[in-house]
């Protein structure tokens, strides 16, 4: 059987969780060795993944487990920065270390991943930074928010530093999927979430696996730093959907 990942060294940061649990299995089925990270214990086993105790916020973290890739395999050849965390506080309230933890797990432990495992990556391998399409929008999560906003600016600058090592960087932008991160999210709020949302429903881990395997593939060898909404056309009406609903409403079609 062909396995678009054959052979393929990956890392996956929130391997325990919803979106990198099926992503670092179905890597593993497509062939590829799955270094399986998270601060919290990974409730699978499956062949072709290994899984390890990481803090992504952690230098020390990092560089332990740069030294045991070394030791077991002596390359890299993906990286898939997923671990993050939610804060929906908002402007007025959000206090300073649920700002800085956000930043710290959101987009400072992608940079310390990024530092630390690119010098074991070699031309064709591939960085994909997990954002959100709270970083295309204003949203009132102003931490999470703009912590992604600040993955987005990374990833594009890692674009343009590691493209000519032949490393490619991608950021991937969830719109509303069901995982444990979400699972909080009342009922009122979701079903505005998928009112905004063309295609009409939220979305599922599988919808955003698809396009990590493929941007981890030597499907994709000349996309880098492109910047990719999974949102069921969520962001892609900028805000006109509800105006084109209620044009409707009045007979204007
Ligand atoms: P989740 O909460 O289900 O899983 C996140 C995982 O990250 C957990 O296993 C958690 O233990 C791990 N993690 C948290 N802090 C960590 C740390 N410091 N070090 C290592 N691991 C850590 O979340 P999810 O919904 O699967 O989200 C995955 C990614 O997708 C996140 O970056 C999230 O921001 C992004 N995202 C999710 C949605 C959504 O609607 N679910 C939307 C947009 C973006």
């Amino acid at each position: 059987m062909y396995r678009r990942l054959a052979k393929k060294v990956i890392v996956v940061t929130g391997a325990a969780g919803g979106i990198g649990a099926l992503l670092a299995q179905t890597l593993a089925h497509q062939g590829a060795y799955v270094i399986a990270a998270d601060l919290t214990k990974i409730p699978y086993n499956s062949a072709g993944i290994s899984q390890h105790k990481l803090d992504v916020t952690s230098e020390a973290d990092w560089i332990q487990l740069r030294e045991w890739i070394k030791n077991r395999y002596g390359k890299l050849d993906g990286l898939v920065n997923n671990a993050g965390i939610s804060n929906r506080d908002r402007l007025g309230t959000v206090c300073l270390g649920e700002w800085n933890q956000a930043f710290s797990v959101n987009c400072t432990g992608a940079l310390l991943a990024i530092q630390t495992l690119s010098p074991l990556m070699s031309a064709g391998s591939s960085i994909v930074n997990i954002a959100s399409i709270a970083a295309i929008t204003g949203h009132y999560a102003v931490a999470y928010s703009s912590s992604k906003w600040a993955l987005r600016g990374l990833s594009r600058a890692a674009s343009l530093e590691l493209g000519p090592k032949g490393i490619r960087v991608n950021t991937v932008m969830p719109g509303a999927i069901e995982t444990p991160m979400t699972s909080n999210v009342p009922a009122s709020v979701t079903d505005k979430l998928v009112g905004e949302t063309p295609l009409g429903r939220l979305g599922q881990p599988e919808d955003i696996t698809g396009l990590i395997v493929y941007l981890l593939s030597d499907e994709s060898t000349f996309i880098s730093g492109a910047e990719i909404p999974v949102d069921g056309g969520h962001t892609g009406h900028c805000g006109m959907k509800s105006v084109s609903d209620a044009m409707r409403v009045i007979g204007i079609e």
